[in-house]
């Protein structure tokens, strides 16, 4: 029996998305339905069926699809231990390579992920209660209350010109983070937790999205650093459309996360 989804994604994060073979380590990334984001593979300790590598076993099919029989592998090392040299690998030495890859990650995280450079590397890195989707939602909770005045103020007729808008401490906070520095999404997650394992390129392109919705709305001065508080347009359509767009940014954002907080479960 192959493995299912939900059972591909919990093998490729409990190694952190790198390759179990001790020898190798490659960082293949998370696997993620729907995405093609990962280029590992879960690979089966005991065969899916009797005649194939190391398929004699008492284990039942179902037995053979549960999360408790892979490992992760880089697709080179899969097709080495299953195709190439089988017989030179052992049920009991897949298990070990599991088991110390899942050790290794644990003593390895952040200080591994930081030592690659490039931020796409990073990207294919996660885990499923990762400090960037606990960031994400700490960030849209943030953004909560300015929501909630925008879409009340899409209701009043006439359109307001100039208008109060609560935006939380927390906001202000995120938008100087995020506007101050040329590496947005990086150094805002970082300020989550140092030991962050996720960049992960759709939940920031929302965050930064929402920042940039709050800043037009809210724009009259500069763009760097807080916003006034006072929405000023000179026209009453753009306010509008400005409000529209961050209502939409927000709900897709909101969904996007839920989507995510899903599979980490
Ligand atoms: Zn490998």
């Amino acid at each position: 029996m192959a493995f299912s989804d939900s059972v591909r994604y919990k093998l490729s994060i409990e190694t952190g998305g790198f390759c179990s073979n001790p020898d190798c380590r490659s960082l293949t990334g998370v696997f993620l339905p729907g995405a093609a984001r990962s280029v590992g593979d879960g690979a089966h300790i005991v065969a899916e069926n009797e005649d194939g590598p190391r398929g004699k076993s008492p284990l039942t099919p179902e037995q053979r699809a549960m999360e408790s029989n892979g490992t992760w592998l880089c697709p080179t090392c899969h097709r080495i231990v299953d195709k190439t040299r089988p017989g030179d690998y052992s049920i009991d030495q897949l298990h070990r390579w599991k088991n110390e890859a899942k050790t290794w990650w644990i003593q390895n995280q952040g200080k591994q992920l930081q030592a690659i450079a490039q931020p796409d590397a990073r990207a294919l890195v996660a885990r499923p209660s990762s400090a960037s989707l606990l960031g994400a939602e700490a960030f849209l909770k943030a953004h909560q209350s300015l929501f909630n005045a925008l879409q009340n103020l899409r209701w009043q007729q006439p359109p307001p010109f100039q208008r109060e808008i609560p935006i939380s401490d927390a906001v202000e906070h995120h938008i100087q983070q995020m506007s101050t520095s040329p590496k947005i999404g990086l150094n805002w997650t970082t300020q989550w937790n140092t030991t962050y394992h996720c960049d992960d390129k759709e939940l920031l392109s929302h965050m930064q999205e929402l920042i940039r919705c709050t800043d037009k709305i809210c724009r009259t001065g500069p763009a760097i650093g807080v916003p006034p508080r006072m929405v000023d347009f000179k026209s009453p359509d753009i306010l509008a459309q400005g409000i529209e767009r961050y209502i939409t940014v927000w709900k897709n954002f909101d969904s996007c996360l839920q989507a995510y907080k899903k599979w980490g479960q």
